[in-house]
């Protein structure tokens, strides 16, 4: 641990290396680290509650532990899965480092499934194929369905061992950046401390965020209350850009009405996607790999089927996963969490009942830019000095415009690594950039405003209103029509934000001042959402254009780059959005259409 000092009520620590967010990408950072340098892990959960925790299905690694498999294979389907805007090279990278990337991990002690022969058990997951294509594969190494739990408990067990020093209920609110010689360079953090009200300033060599995603901008989420993109939202606030925001990944398995999730480990293991007339409907859409389709595909299959009128229910609004063939010890055995979801949330036993499910908003894969070296990217694809992201928050971009299950997990692993290496050794060979005497200022300055605020708009209200509006008009398909509607109303929320009502006025544990900048930071990311999507005419992976159903190659082959223009608080248009291409990176994989 180095100094800590306190002046005019605000504390200061210099590390090395500060790492924002304690999930699988952060944790995995600070164990190539810690070892290193000095390192401060800042984070507003207490590690080990991190979203990383409830990943329940897998970690892909062409291990070929039970069939046959490689990593070219997994870097086609990552590629063809992402509808071919995934930069090839990143996609190599992340192919060939998984199985390192696994091996850490039981190095560590990851109780992995294991086959009778004592070797790591692998399952099937959506779009993971053998030979390009031909079948699915065993590609998903998992631990029954708690896969994220014993990778988050692993991580941080290997954290304490290495003496990260955690900053547990820490709120990142702001990055400080110092000009030096003409070019902005990393300065450090600035954070809240929930316990005590107080502020604190962490001056860092190198700056890794690792924060996770936002799919708190949506109603139907299976993510925590706590994704609320906050570390995307401080760089975009920044200045900085982000990337292919509009491409948001909506789960096909949520229980019906809730958005909790259910595995799509549960399809891996052999369950069936059935409509009201309990026909096996993905065979019209994908009769190759069927249920095992990508997610992109499998969501838009569903909500198909329920616009033609063969939803269930008495509402007609949801499919059924029918695992009742599976048997119950496979079902308990395999995938206890699930099982257990479905019949505490909605009373239905999957062992002997067909569950009812829908879409539910899930994983961005747009997000922070950055190089293969996690290094974070301003115009022209210009590396900021000092400042890493990897992980949820980080667009690379591996993942293209639609994610593969259990790639995630993986990505976390290999990219958190690569930041953690990397900020690293770009500390040891660097020195404190000063920081300006009004580093915390700004936030200072923002807070109290907002606890002095005389508004009367409700929080809660303002998220309510902002969730409905996602799922009603930027969900699984999407048009102009529906796309304008949600930039009024989102503009319109952010207008009435400004009004926000603070109640909590004290300093200690204030989860009401926090839960204002966090709607904050979800109304500046809807918007860029949305905005990128009106852009963006054409469907591709997690974007479906209804009035642009077609994906275009010639003019939309390109990643979307957002910047802020003006002033991250203006509501009266976007015309503080400013928004430009960037090239796909190819290395053999020519596009061509998608069929499975
Ligand atoms: C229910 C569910 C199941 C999933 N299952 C799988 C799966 O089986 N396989 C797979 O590959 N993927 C899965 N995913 C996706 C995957 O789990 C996540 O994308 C991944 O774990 C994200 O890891 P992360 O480290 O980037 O972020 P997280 O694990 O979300 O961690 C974010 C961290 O940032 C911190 N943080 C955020 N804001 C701030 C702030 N302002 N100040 C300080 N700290 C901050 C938080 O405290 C937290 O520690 C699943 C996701 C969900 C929601």
């Amino acid at each position: 641990m180095t100094e800590s000092t306190v002046s005019d009520g605000i504390h200061y620590h210099q590390f090395d290396v500060v790492i924002v967010g304690a999930g699988g990408a952060g944790m995995r950072a600070a164990i190539e680290a810690a070892p290193h340098a000095s390192t401060a892990v800042i984070t507003k959960l207490y590690p080990t509650r991190s979203h990383t925790g409830a990943a329940q299905g897998g970690m892909a690694a062409a291990l070929a532990n039970v069939e046959d498999d490689n990593a070219e294979w997994h870097t086609y389907d990552t590629v063809k899965g992402g509808d071919y805007l995934v930069d090839q090279d990143a996609a190599e990278i992340l192919t060939r480092e998984a199985i390192d990337a696994v091996l850490d991990l039981e190095n560590m002690g990851l109780p992995f499934n294991r086959t009778p022969d004592g070797k790591i058990d692998q399952r099937r997951f959506g779009g993971h194929t053998r030979d390009h294509g031909k079948a699915p594969v065993r590609r998903a190494c998992y631990a029954a369905d708690r896969t994220g739990h014993m990778i988050l408990q692993t991580l941080y067990q290997n954290c304490v061992k290495h003496g990260v020093n955690f900053f547990n209920e820490f709120y990142a609110l702001d990055l400080v950046m110092t000009e030096v010689d003409g070019v902005k360079r990393v300065a450090g953090v600035v954070a809240y401390e929930l316990a005590t009200g107080e502020i604190h300033v962490f001056q860092g060599k190198s700056v890794i965020f690792a924060t996770g995603g936002f799919g708190k901008i949506f109603k139907t989420t299976s993510n925590a209350h706590t994704l609320t993109g906050d570390g995307v939202g401080i760089i975009w606030r920044k200045g900085l850009p982000l990337e292919d925001m509009e491409f948001y990944q909506f789960h096909p398995t949520g229980l019906a009405g809730l958005g909790i999730l259910l595995t799509e480990g549960a399809r891996g293991e052999g369950a069936i996607l059935r409509n009201a007339s309990g026909e096996r409907f993905m065979e019209r859409y994908a009769p190759t790999i069927k249920d095992l389709a990508p997610r992109d595909i499998v969501a838009r299959s569903m909500v198909q089927e329920v616009l033609d009128g063969r939803g269930a229910g008495p509402h007609k609004d949801y499919v059924y996963l029918d695992c009742t063939h599976l048997g119950a010890e496979v079902l308990e055995t395999k995938l206890p969490d699930i099982t257990e979801f479905a019949r505490t949330y909605l009373g239905v036993d999957p062992v002997v009942e067909r569950v009812p499910v829908y879409p539910t908003a899930h994983y961005a894969m747009g997000g922070i830019p950055t190089n293969n070296d996690a290094e974070v990217l301003s115009d022209n694809d210009t590396v900021v000095p000092g400042l890493y992201a990897a992980g949820e928050c980080a667009c690379v971009s591996v993942h293209g415009s639609n994610r593969l299950g259990t790639n995630s997990l993986l990505d976390i692993n290999v990219f958190g690594k690569r930041a953690g290496n990397n900020a690293v050794t770009y500390a040891k060979g660097a020195d404190f950039v000063p920081l300006p005497d009004d580093a915390a200022d700004g936030v200072v300055g923002w807070l109290k405003q907002l606890r002095a605020s005389t508004g009367t708009e409700s929080v809660a209200q303002i998220r309510k209103e902002l969730q409905e509006t996602m799922d009603r008009n930027a969900q699984v398909f999407r048009t102009e029509d529906t796309l304008n509607a949600a930039a009024a109303e989102v503009r319109d929320l952010r207008t009435r934000y400004l009004g926000v009502a603070v109640r909590d006025k004290g300093k200690r544990f204030n989860t009401d001042l926090l839960e204002a900048v966090e709607l904050g930071f979800l109304l500046d990311l809807a918007e860029v959402l949305v905005v990128c999507a009106l852009n963006r005419k054409e469907s591709r992976g997690g974007h479906m254009r209804d009035d642009f159903p077609k994906r275009d190659d010639v003019n939309y082959m390109q990643h979307t780059m957002a910047y802020l223009s003006g002033d991250a608080h203006s509501s009266e248009s976007d015309d503080h959005i400013r928004l430009d291409w960037k090239p796909v990176r190819k290395t053999i994989y020519e596009p061509t259409e998608r069929k499975y």
